[in-house]
Formats: structure tokens, C-alpha cells, sequence
């Protein structure tokens, strides 16, 4: 079941402007209502000024790539454990300007893409991944506390609802399931789902109560960015990395800022955390492809609007289908609807001329007023669309490249708010901490079966989005070629 994807389904894009192309515009708090600018709602929601570029020959302990989750929380998670390291964070567009800053805010406990494909592929590891999991969210939680993040943290918890009979029956195998390792899992029938969110479509539900919270992700990666900051970490954006080069006792990391000056840095590590836009990096292509998943975000609710659609625990909730949705409330009350398509651009393509999808975006709207006839007036000012990093294990995946100089971590598949922090630590480990019993997880040592080059990569991805249609428009039964890929376990998903 697919209780804990995040996203639509399909790859595309190397997350903003290629090299020499403008920095996208930071937005303050003027929402770009109906602007053409492909932004998302986050963004608008109080961006700190911007951080200088990166200039100069600099030196460093670790150069960080990459000013997203995963960077912010490797440089935090390096500083904590040792608070003398000279950390520097360098970023090519602003602090949240990829995914991090554009995904729904849910984030979840699983490490593994969910229980069901993580004992797909590490049964004899799943204990200690899920229990790995719920403490990296506890972890989440605790900081955003302790250093006074707002992100609008709420913990509502996962709910996911059936539109069939046999999504019912996989709630209940998940429920069993999520039971068996310690978590609450609570079923609902038809009509509890209905009176809990207040929609025809539903057949069931079932509420995982604290394997999910949801926040503002925008305000989290800005947070952290601040936090790094205070631990004493250099953080740069306008920064684009444009080489590496193994030099002695280390790398040398050269950049250009947005004027076209060059820079360098020379570290005795680098992390790279560029996710779905890691193409430029080559040894990273084919453990990858870049998925494009798209986003609307509402007006607020007027108050009868808000009474009129239950909704009172202010769950994330998401649909049970191949192509699914996910939505929830922001802050103030506006409905975040998202997920269905996942478009992959031919050649890994990323960048923003892929940021706005109008079939998809039209599909999406028409998607939501089917689920909620009653919102029939309610406009959606805010779409937009982000790349998803995806890995034929639909998990993370870590290596090290340049005779272990460089690190790197990337393949959430529409699970990274929660999973990135859980990845910074191993990539700390990676660099400070050899001994680490984590490094010595199958789940981290070992890398997913590789994507094919173009352009056989782009007819597998979308021959396997089309059966993935037809098994949605075929009450779930997958056809033979997605059970002999599940057999295999490999797949594209988001
Ligand atoms: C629409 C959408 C919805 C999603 N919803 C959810 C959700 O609800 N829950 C969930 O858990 N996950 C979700 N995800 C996935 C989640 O957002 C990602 O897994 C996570 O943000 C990855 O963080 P990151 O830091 O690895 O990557 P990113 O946030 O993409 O950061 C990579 C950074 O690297 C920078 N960069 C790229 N190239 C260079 C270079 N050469 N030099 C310097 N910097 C460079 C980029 O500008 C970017 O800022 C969603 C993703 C999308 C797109």
C-alpha cells in the first residue's frame, strides 16, 4: 500500500537555471498570486534576507553542495559533533530553492519508502531502519524545538483513504503490519473516513497518528540555514559549484557566483546534496532520475468553506492509488492539493522551464473538485512544480567517490523531509565516525541497480508510468511487467 509516498508519479529536471543562466528571483511575503512566476506557496511564507556569495580561494574541513535538507542538516549534524569543524555550505540558486522548498511538508518516519518496500528489500534490517525512523522524526521534532525553528510544526499524523474495496484490504495488511512494529495504526469504514474528511470518494481509511508530522518546509531549511549559521558553519548562495577535483589531502571545489566570478574552496571533504539535480556530477547519473511532481495551494478557507469539509485533526492525507494524491492545510487554512502526474524529462532534464505544467495542473484542479464538490468556488493562486530524486529501491542511496574525499546521499523518492536529516548523520558518520554501526547497514552500503542510459531510460520510465495508469484504471491489478519488476524489486515511483 502506499501509505507514505509523497508525490505523483514520473522524473525530469536538474532543479534550477543550468550554469550561467539567471538566479530565480527570492520572493518576500507578496504572494505571486496568478503571477507566471513557478514558485511555491513556501516560498512566499517570509524568506530571511539572502545569504552573501561564496568568493575567493577559500579553504575548509567539509564544502557542503547543496543549501537544501540534506546539506543544511549534514553541516548541523557535522557541527554537533565536532563544533570546531570549518564547515562551508555553498548553494547555486538560495537556500530552499529545490525540493525542500517546494514539497508538501509531510514528514514521515519511514526510511524505507514505507514498511512494505522496505522489508522488500531489507527484510533482516526493517527493525532497525523503521526503528531508526520513528527516532530520526522524535529527533526532527526536538530540534525545531530546542532551537527555536517555527516551522509550523504540527503533529497530526498520516491519513491515507481508499477509493476501492481492495485499498481497503491493504489497509488492513498495513495496519497488521505497522502494529507488528510497535506503531498505532487506526482503521476507519467508509463512513468514519467520510465524517472524519468530508468526501464521496471514500471507501476507508486509516490514520497513522505518529509516524507523520507536518510543517512548513520553507521555514525548516531556512531555519536550519540559520542554525548552521549560529554552530558556525559558512553558508553561501548565488554559489554554484561548477568542478571537483581531487588535489592532495583533499578536493578542490570550484565555483561561480551569479556575477560570473569565480571561486574555489578547498576542503578536505565535500558532501554533495544536490538531489534530482546531481546530474552534474556523472558517476551519480545512473543511480537516479529526476521526476517532476506538481503542487496547488488555495486561498484560506472561509470559515464555511472550512466547516464544510470536516478535516478537524488536520491530518496529511493522501490517496491510495498509483497515481496518487496528497493534500493537507497549511498554517492558515489553505488546502495544499498535489502529487497525481510525475513527468520525466528526457536526459535527466531539471531546470525551470519544467517548473509549470498546465495539463497538469488543470488535471489536478479537476482531480480535487471531483474529491471535494462542496470547495466547488475555491481557487487555487499557487502551482507549481519540483524535481523528486528517485532510485530503483525508491530509498536513499550513499557512496563515495574520489578515493572517499567526497560523499553523497540522494534518492528519497518523495520522502526526504524526515529521511535527509536521518541522512545527514550517516553522512557525518560517513566522514567523522568509520566505526558507526549504522555505515555497516546493507541499507546504506549498498547501491540501487542502476537506471539504463538514454534512451532506454526514458521508454522504461514512461513504459512504466503507463502500466501504472492502467493499473489505477484497472481497479490496482498490475499487469505482468509490474509484477516482474516487483518480483525483481525495481521500479519507478515518486
Ligand atoms: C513537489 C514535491 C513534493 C514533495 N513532497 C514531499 C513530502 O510531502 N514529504 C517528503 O518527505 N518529501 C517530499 N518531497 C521530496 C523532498 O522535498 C526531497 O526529498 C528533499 O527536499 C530533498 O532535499 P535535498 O536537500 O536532498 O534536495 P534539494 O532540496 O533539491 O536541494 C538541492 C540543492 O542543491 C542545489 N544545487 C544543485 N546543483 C548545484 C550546484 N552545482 N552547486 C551548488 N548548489 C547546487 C539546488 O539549487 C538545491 O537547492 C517532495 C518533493 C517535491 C518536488
Amino acid at each position: 500500500m502506499r501509505i507514505t509516498h509523497r508525490s505523483g508519479v514520473r522524473p525530469c529536471d536538474l532543479g534550477g537555471s543550468a550554469a550561467g543562466e539567471p538566479r530565480a528571483p527570492r520572493l518576500g511575503h507578496n504572494p505571486p498570486v496568478d503571477s507566471a512566476l513557478p514558485i511555491s506557496y513556501w516560498l512566499t511564507t517570509g524568506a530571511p534576507p539572502a545569504l552573501p556569495a561564496h568568493a575567493g580561494a577559500t579553504t575548509a574541513d567539509v564544502a557542503v553542495i547543496g543549501a537544501g535538507l540534506t546539506g543544511l542538516w549534514t553541516a548541523v549534524r557535522l557541527l554537533e559533533t565536532d563544533p570546531g569543524l570549518r564547515v562551508v555550505v555553498v548553494e547555486a540558486e538560495s537556500v530552499g530553492f529545490g525540493a525542500s522548498g517546494r514539497n508538501g511538508g509531510f514528514c514521515v518516519a519511514s526510511l524505507t519508502h514505507g514498511l512494505e518496500n522496505g522489508l522488500r528489500h531489507y527484510p533482516d534490517e526493517m527493525t532497525i531502519l523503521h526503528r531508526e525512523g520513528m527516532a530520526n522524526l522524535r529527533g526532527i521534532v526536538d530540534f525545531t524545538r530546542a532551537h527555536g525553528i517555527d516551522c509550523e510544526l504540527e503533529e497530526t499524523g498520516e491519513l491515507a483513504f481508499a477509493d476501492r474495496p481492495d485499498q481497503v484490504d491493504d489497509f488492513r495488511a498495513h495496519a497488521a503490519l505497522a502494529a507488528g512494529h510497535g506503531e498505532r495504526a487506526v482503521l476507519m469504514d467508509a463512513e468514519e473516513a467520510r465524517a472524519e474528511v468530508h468526501s464521496p470518494r471514500w471507501a476507508g481509511g486509516l490514520w497513522l497518528p505518529d509516524s507523520c508530522v507536518m510543517l512548513n518546509p520553507a521555514k525548516l531549511t531556512w531555519g536550519l540555514a540559520r542554525v548552521a549559521g549560529e554552530m558556525g558553519a559558512a553558508v553561501h548562495e548565488g554559489t554554484r559549484v561548477t568542478g571537483l577535483e581531487r588535489v592532495a589531502g583533499g578536493v578542490r571545489v570550484a565555483t561561480r557566483d551569479t556575477e560570473g566570478r569565480s571561486g574555489s574552496v578547498r576542503a578536505r571533504h565535500a558532501v554533495v546534496a544536490t538531489s534530482a539535480y546531481s546530474g552534474w556530477l556523472r558517476r551519480l547519473r545512473p543511480l537516479f532520475v529526476p521526476v517532476y511532481d506538481y503542487a496547488l495551494v488555495s486561498e484560506p478557507l472561509t470559515p464555511g468553506q472550512r466547516a464544510a469539509v470536516g478535516w478537524a485533526r488536520r491530518q496529511g492525507l493522501a490517496d491510495a492509488n498509483n497515481q496518487f494524491h496528497y493534500f493537507r492545510l497549511t498554517a492558515d487554512d489553505r488546502i495544499l492539493w498535489g502529487g497525481y502526474d510525475a513527468i520525466y524529462h528526457p536526459g535527466n532534464g531539471v531546470g525551470p522551464a519544467f517548473d509549470r505544467r498546465p495539463a497538469t495542473f488543470e488535471k489536478l484542479e479537476a482531480n480535487f473538485r471531483a474529491t471535494f464538490p462542496q470547495l466547488a468556488g475555491l481557487r487555487f493562486p499557487y502551482r507549481w512544480g519540483g524535481a523528486i530524486d528517485t532510485t530503483t529501491r525508491f530509498t536513499a542511496t550513499f557512496g563515495r567517490t574520489m578515493g572517499g574525499r567526497v560523499v553523497y546521499a540522494l534518492g528519497y523518492t518523495g520522502l526526504g523531509v524526515g529521511a535527509t536529516r536521518w541522512a545527514g548523520g550517516i553522512l557525518r558518520d560517513m566522514l567523522l565516525r568509520p566505526g558507526s554501526d549504522l555505515l555497516r547497514l546493507r541499507f546504506v552500503r549498498t547501491l540501487p541497480f542502476p537506471f539504463p542510459p538514454e534512451p532506454l531510460r526514458n521508454l522504461t520510465v514512461e513504459t512504466v508510468r503507463n502500466e501504472m495508469v492502467r493499473a489505477d484504471a484497472n481497479g490496482g491489478r498490475r499487469g505482468l511487467l509490474l509484477r516482474t519488476l516487483d518480483a525483481l524489486g525495481v521500479g519507478f515511483d515518486s
